[in-house]
């Protein structure tokens, strides 16, 4: 695994376009002046991902500068910044625009922004501080995801190389379930729970181990991904340097929780 790093840049962006992608899912296109042509839109930095800042209920963007050396957490102008991470699902060439996939629900600023978001409303981006670039290496990857981090799955999906098999589990109802990757590959296991999602890939990597080199990818609410891991590490499944999880958000935590 390797990294490059980037200036933080912070821009203001309009959306340009909405899409439907299920009923809990939305992909917007956000570009406009504050979008140069080099965004760093960086291939194989699947998970890679910007901080989204949100208008205020009368409708003020509070967006730090880090540039001028700015807390994120400090008021601009009276407005504390309402901040929240957004994978970079892709780079729209044709809009000129970046593409977030959001998904919608009614308990939190950004589940609710999303779900109203019509073209020309402003949002503000910092970053990406950096780029993660996975390796191509290992000859499998598992990745374990719930629907915050299908934006990173599906990057998995349409920029590994073909050799490299996927083994995917999913977490969603049946009404939300649709084809991950513009390409569809490796068969998805679809589950409803995070308790689900534990059993299944606990009770699949018993049946099919894994090979030594290969890699587990997740992402979700942070207590299922805990869970998982723990799972992982005592059934001795693989070496805990080969198990990469990642809380997006937690059952009853507003905002940004902190990374592991
Ligand atoms: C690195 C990273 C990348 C991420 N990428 C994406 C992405 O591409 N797409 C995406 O949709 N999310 C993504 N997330 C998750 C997203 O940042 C959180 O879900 C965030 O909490 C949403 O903010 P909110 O204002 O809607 O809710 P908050 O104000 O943070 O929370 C309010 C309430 O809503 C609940 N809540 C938060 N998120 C959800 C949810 N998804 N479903 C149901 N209830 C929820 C909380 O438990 C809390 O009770 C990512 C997170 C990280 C750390």
């Amino acid at each position: 695994m390797h990294g490059t790093m980037h200036p933080i840049h912070r821009r203001t962006l309009t959306v340009l376009e909405v899409e439907t992608l299920s009923p809990s899912m939305r992909r917007i296109t956000l570009g406009g002046d504050g979008l140069e042509a080099d965004f760093p839109f960086v291939p194989l930095a699947v998970s890679d991902h910007v901080k989204v800042v949100f208008p205020g209920s009368d409708g003020s963007l509070a967006l730090p500068d880090p540039e001028k050396g700015m807390r994120l957490r400090e008021p601009v102008d009276g407005h504390v910044p309402i901040i929240r991470e957004y994978t970079i699902r892709g780079y729209n060439a044709e809009l000129r625009g970046i593409v977030l996939d959001f998904v919608l629900h009614e308990h939190g600023v950004a589940g609710r922004w999303a779900t109203n978001a019509a073209v020309g409303d402003a949002l503000g981006i910092l970053g990406p501080r950096g780029s993660r670039i996975f390796p191509t290496d290992p000859s499998t990857y598992l990745i374990a995801v719930d629907e915050t981090a299908f934006p990173a799955a599906e990057r998995f999906i349409e920029e590994l190389p073909q050799n490299i098999l996927l083994r995917i589990y999913a977490v969603a109802p049946e009404r939300n379930r649709r084809p991950l990757g513009r390409q569809p590959r490796g068969e998805v296991e679809w589950v409803n729970s995070a308790d689900d999602l534990v059993a299944r890939v606990t009770q699949d990597l018993l049946a099919a181990p894994l090979p030594d080199d290969a890699v587990v990818w997740g992402a979700g609410e942070q207590g299922a991904m805990q869970q998982l891991r723990r799972a992982l590490s005592d059934g001795s499944f693989l070496p805990k340097s080969r198990i990469d999880l990642h809380g997006y958000w937690r059952i009853g935590f507003s905002g940004e929780i902190p990374h592991e």
